[in-house]
């Protein structure tokens, strides 16, 4: 304890695998001032005893960047830090044994490919070559990953540790943190059994216990323990050493030669949740008691691919906790409600595969100031607050740990912890026969199934039960007119005298206009990336209304708090649950409106990109003229209260007009259209306005400059090298999500950012970056390529075009 310090430029609190990681990156970028602390031992929270599994394909492109970059890493250890770790690149082989699991993985061998990842597709008598002791009942085929491998954990973390130390890190065992010291809204250090230690950071990578280390200083982190099985068998004889992991999903079992024995695990559909009442402080090198009726039907399906378990003993039933996270994906990056605060946790079973890649960006991070790349798949700030309630958290965990091994479906929606955000409308559109699906724990209608109907999801990769209902919807929003349900849309206020300088200075377009005139632009950071894409709306001289998606509400209001200035008279508000929001969209929703009105609708009094508090019915709404699905329309601000009746007056008085209900999957298909971009799919921080095709939002020359210009500016110098195009399908067969390799003249040229079906192109759409190997990307580049989508390991022509298929001059939204 005389070696505690009184100060460290970094705290890391947790020995776990992430936690040393961190320690040894952060000493490989130079800062060696950091000091981790652990309450026992390194690796005596889930570390020790993982399986040490170490696969490289994630569910995204930039996932699966950092899985390799893991392996790379844990490859060459070992020479650099004579710490032996077990890294051994034996392989994986995923089976399928269902024509959709073989797709799953064949899409997902084609986006393995895009990233440069060694992957190939095996016939069922080729996997078994490869793997003798399997059945190949039912296996209609397999893809094998030769890179991926297998490590010890706890050696693997003792390298991790080493490394860093062999850079001056600090790492004291048997200490605990007990308390996060701030000041003046940001971390300044911990408290500790044995004393305080000052910081600038802090970093939480606690493991299962990381959501009590995150309430010690007022910070969300969604993560609940679950127990996880594997059991180990007796030696067997003949069992080669060099066996690839086997994946068996459909039967959610994995396979490891483990020195002359098999390892065997699962991810079971229904999980068991542990530690509900707080992780037990004697929680160290922990076993869980076997729980044998719980993995019976699991091993009864490891036992049909590999019989040889049939006949070999059981030499180890293992039951160890391990935390996952609401959305399966782990939490990484600085809290947005405490500056210098950061988390690494919740590693949802993959925390050996994944804490090379995360420990790397999250070092890259703190001694940057910035991620390296977009990293908003696993970014904390995408939890809403409500999510660190305990009893949501548990029963989502019983839903979560399967998910690994579960078919991911397009459009798979949790079936566990539903229900907790509701729109004010959710009885009525539940009523008219709303399927909904879930952001961030709000319910939206994603479609509305025919009267009388129970609406629900029939998954599949092709055109899944609700393709005719949704086309039907966007029929009527092309043609006549739809009604949405937007209130899930994260609104926030910024009023006081010094509102427009301090939003001017954060949006790339200029809000210094005329009230009631609304604004589209982008947040940018500092080297010109997109932040925000959002909508301004002027309501006062000193007031703005601020737009923006539901999955972003906790990143853009953190974003918008933290660049008001401490002197600035400018206050943000999150008014998002005070506010509901009707989409009134379509050709005919003017003559709709217009018998429930007597405001101005004409295209001269109310032009698009205006907005203007107008009586409807009897309530007071802010009508906003823009649209997400390329027609003329209205959003419809009401305060929530008002909701209700202002949507009946719309449905009756809409009947003679053919008004339908329209749900997320039909907008998603008119804005795929349009080309509308989507933050988070299309636009992340890693890409600039330029590169996505947003040039017209800037305001280059207006007063007081914007965060991001001049970085912009020097790109606009150079020329872009990459750019967002839009892409049709010849072929109306083969959906498209997102992820599908794009193809030039034979040449892998970039990958699709979503995908949609358009029903009245008749196409399947996406959106998606082109680059040419570092030269610039012209519009004669573009148009001269020969353009193909690969889906699935197989080719399909596309047309391209940098403007949108739909309406490019925007006529029928400013009609
Ligand atoms: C049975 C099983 C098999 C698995 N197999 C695999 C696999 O094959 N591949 C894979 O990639 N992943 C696997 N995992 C998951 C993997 O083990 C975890 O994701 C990973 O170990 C998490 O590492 P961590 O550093 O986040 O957490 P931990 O290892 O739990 O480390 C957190 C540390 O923080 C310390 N700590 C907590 N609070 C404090 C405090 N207040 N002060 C100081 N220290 C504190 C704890 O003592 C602990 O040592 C498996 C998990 C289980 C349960």
């Amino acid at each position: 304890m005389t070696d505690l310090p009184s100060h460290a430029r970094v705290v890391i609190i947790g020995g776990g695998i992430v936690g040393c990681s961190l320690a040894y990156h952060l000493a490989r970028r130079g800062l060696s001032d950091v000091l981790l602390l652990e309450r026992r031992q390194l690796t005596c929270g889930t570390t020790w005893h993982a399986a040490g599994l170490v696969g490289q394909l994630r569910a995204t492109h930039n996932m699966t960047r950092l899985a390799q970059y893991t392996t790379a890493l844990y490859e060459g250890l070992e020479r650099e830090t004579g710490q032996a770790t077990g890294f051994r690149q034996v392989g994986s082989i995923s089976i399928a044994a269902s024509a959709a699991r073989f797709e799953e993985l064949k899409r997902g061998a084609s986006m393995a490919r895009c990233f440069g990842l060694e992957v190939q597709i095996l016939s069922p008598r080729e996997a078994q070559e490869r793997w003798p002791l399997i059945s190949l009942e039912g296996v209609v085929g397999a893809v094998y990953l030769p890179k991926d491998g297998r490590c010890n954990p706890v050696d693997t973390t003792q390298a991790l540790a080493r490394g860093a130390r062999m850079k001056g890190v600090r790492i004291l065992e048997n200490l605990k943190v007990t308390g996060i010291r701030t000041a003046q809204g940001r971390v300044a250090g911990v408290s500790t059994e044995a004393g305080d230690v000052r910081a600038d950071v802090v970093v939480n990578c606690a493991g299962m216990w990381a959501r009590e280390v995150g309430a010690l200083a007022g910070v969300n982190v969604p993560l609940h323990a679950a127990e996880h099985f594997y059991i180990v068998t007796e030696p067997i004889p003949g069992l080669p050493a060099d066996l690839p992991v086997l994946r068996d999903t459909d039967a959610c079992s994995y396979f490891k030669e483990d020195t002359g024995k098999l390892l065997v695990g699962w991810f079971e559909p229904v999980a068991k949740p542990w530690g509900e009442a707080g992780i037990p402080e004697s929680c160290a090198f922990e076993t869980l008691p076997p729980d044998l009726a719980h993995i019976e039907p699991l091993f009864a399906g490891a036992m049909r691919r590999v019989p040889v378990l049939e006949s070999t003993g059981v030499q180890v039933f293992f039951n160890g906790p391990e935390s996952f996270t609401p959305d399966d994906r782990y939490l990484l990056g600085e809290a947005p409600e405490l500056r210098g605060f950061f988390v690494a946790a919740g590693f949802n079973s993959i925390g050996i595969q994944s804490a090379g890649g995360a420990g790397k960006v999250l070092a890259d991070w703190i001694v940057d100031g910035h991620p390296p790349f977009d990293l908003w798949d696993v970014d904390i700030r995408r939890c809403a607050p409500f999510q660190r309630n305990r009893r949501y958290l548990r029963d989502r965990t019983v839903e979560t740990l399967g998910l690994l091994y579960a078919m991911h479906w397009p459009f798979r929606q949790a079936q566990s912890a539903r229900g907790v955000r509701r729109s004010i409308l959710h009885e009525r559109l539940g009523a008219a026969g709303a399927c909904f699906g879930e952001v961030a724990g709000y319910e939206r209608a994603n479609w509305f199934g025919p009267p009388g109907s129970t609406p629900h999801y029939e998954y599949s990769y092709g055109r899944q039960n609700w393709f005719a209902q949704s086309a039907a919807e966007h029929r009527a929003v092309r043609e006549g007119v739809g009604l949405f349900d937007q209130s899930s849309f994260a609104k926030f206020s910024l009023k006081g005298a010094d509102a427009p300088q301090v939003l001017g200075r954060i949006c790339a377009n200029d809000v210094d206009v005329p009230v009631g005139r609304i604004v589209y632009t982008q947040w940018l950071n500092e080297r010109g990336g997109i932040e925000a894409d959002l909508t301004v709306t002027r309501e006062a001289e000193d007031s703005y209304l601020i737009v923006s998606s539901c999955a972003t509400q906790t990143r853009d209001f953190s974003w918008l708090s933290r660049s008001i200035p401490a002197a600035a008279r400018a206050v943000a508000t999150d008014v998002s649950s005070s506010y509901a929001v009707l989409g009134l969209m379509g050709p005919r929703s003017r003559e709709l409106l217009a018998t429930l009105t007597d405001a101005d609708l004409s295209n001269t009094g109310f032009a698009f990109g205006t907005s203007r508090l107008i009586d409807l019915g009897y309530a007071r709404v802010r009508a906003s003229r823009i649209t997400y699905v390329g027609e003329l329309g209205y959003e419809l601000y009401v305060p929530t209260e008002f909701a209700p009746a202002l949507f009946d007056l719309l449905i009756e008085a809409g009947a003679p007009f053919g008004l339908r209900l329209a749900g997320y999957h039909a907008m998603n298909s008119l804005r795929m259209e349009k080309a509308y971009r989507h933050w988070g799919h299309d636009i992340s921080d890693e890409d600039t306005p330029l590169e996505a095709g947003l040039g017209f939002a800037i305001a280059w020359n207006k007063a007081g400059g914007f965060v991001g210009r001049e970085a912009l500016l020097e790109k606009r110098r150079a020329g872009e090298r990459r750019r967002l195009v839009a892409l049709a399908l010849e072929d109306d067969e083969p959906l498209l999500y997102h992820n599908e390799p794009i193809w030039r003249n034979g040449r892998l040229v970039g990958k699709t950012s979503s995908g949609m079906f358009g029903h009245t192109l008749g196409r399947p759409l996406a959106l998606g970056y082109l680059a040419n190997e570092g030269e610039l990307v012209t519009p004669e580049w573009i148009a001269a390529g020969h353009y193909e989508l690969e889906v699935a390991a197989e080719r399909f022509a596309a047309r391209v075009s940098l403007r949108p298929f739909y309406d490019p001059a925007s006529e029928r939204v400013k009609c």
